[in-house]
Order: structure tokens, then sequence, then C-alpha cells
């Protein structure tokens, strides 16, 4: 008798859970130009900032403009969301603003607008951080077609999501609406490719 394997259920996250915008205080993975060690991209203060985990190498690019937007994540229905701040209320450290998807208030934290540029989708065909020029650090091929993680985190993200049997949406209030899975190409969802995209994400996991 074959042995039953229980179904692996996995409910998919909100939209901008994993991205360029919702990561750049936690920074995404590089690879170090000079030693090809995992290096992290992030945004500190008004600069973006690359620093390496091995050889320590540290750059730093001051971002231009001085524009403030409040931003938070919306507690009642998971979105990111960033709304400018009008010069007269720069000084405010938190403003509460509404939710555009649920209406819910958010305390929001007022910060220096966001000048880290997003790579979103995984059909992006380098897998290039654009901030940097450097490729990221967790990234692969499947079937000669691009298969990228942000950081480790987002990594374990499409593992959990492609190994499962049925995927599910977060939410009901995100039926008929994006979850983060959307972001990838069609390919990566195919039931045929389940198995070897997991084994290429988790060769990556093991780097
Ligand atoms: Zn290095
Ligand atoms: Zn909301």
């Amino acid at each position: 008798m074959s042995e039953r394997r229980a179904v692996k259920r996995y409910t998919d996250k909100p939209y901008w859970t994993y991205s360029m915008f919702s990561l750049c205080a936690q920074g995404i993975c590089v690879v170090c130009p000079k030693c090809g060690k995992m290096g992290i991209v992030k945004e500190e203060n008004d600069s973006c900032v690359f620093k390496c985990t091995g050889c320590g190498e540290r750059q730093s690019q001051r971002f231009e403009r001085k524009e403030c937007a409040a931003e938070a994540s919306c507690k009642g229905c998971g979105r990111f969301f960033r709304e400018d701040v009008p010069k007269e209320k720069q000084q405010f450290k938190v403003l509460n603003i509404k939710c555009p998807r649920c209406g819910e208030i958010a305390a929001a934290p007022v910060r220096l607008k966001r000048r880290l540029t997003g790579i979103i989708s995984s059909t992006d065909p380098d897998g290039v951080d654009p901030n940097t020029g450097y490729p990221l650090y967790y990234r692969t091929t499947f079937d000669g077609k691009p298969i990228w993680a942000l950081n480790r985190e987002h990594l374990q993200y499409l593992i959990n999501y492609i190994e499962a049997d049925l995927r599910e949406t977060s939410d009901k209030r995100f039926i008929g609406k994006k979850t983060q899975s959307d972001h990838l190409p069609k390919f990566m969802k195919l039931a045929k490719n389940r198995d070897g995209i997991s084994k290429a994400l988790r060769r990556l996991q093991e780097k």
C-alpha cells in the first residue's frame, strides 16, 4: 500500500508583502562585486546603502530629493500603502491615514520618500537590482527562465507557495483582488513544473 501524503495547503500573502518597497528597510540580497558573497542593499535615512556580509565592502549613495511620505501596512486588510505628505505636515512623526482599500485608519510613520527602484515581477529578465546594478543573490534559472527572490524570507515564501497542492488566498477581501503570487509568471505556477522549480529554489536556500 502506498503511503498517503497529506495535502499541503498554503495561504497566499497580500500583494505587496515582498517587494522592493516593503523590503527597503530590511534589505534585499545581491552579489558583492568584490568577493561574490552576499551583500545587502537597503535604504538608510536618505541614502541607498550597500553592505557586504563577506568582505565588509560598503557603498552609499544619497537620494537627491527631500520629499516625505507616510507609509504603513494596513492592519485590517494587509495592504501596504503610501501617501505624499505636504510640506506643512512634514514635522509630524506619525500621521493617521485611511487605508485606500478598506478604510481602516492606520498610524503611518512619516519618512523620506523611498528612492529605491523596484523590481517586482519574477518575469524580470535579469534578476538584477536596478539600484546598484548588482545581480540578486538568490537567482537561478529553470528551463532557461529566470527565477529569483529578493531575500531569504521571500525565497521561503516562494518555496511554500510552489510546493503547496492547494494555494489559497489570504483573506476573503482578497477574492478577485491581487495577492503576492500575482507577481509570478505563469510557468512558475504550473503543476508540471512544481518539482523542478522547488528543487531549484531549495538549492538556492543552501547557498
Ligand atoms: Zn564582498
Ligand atoms: Zn486596509
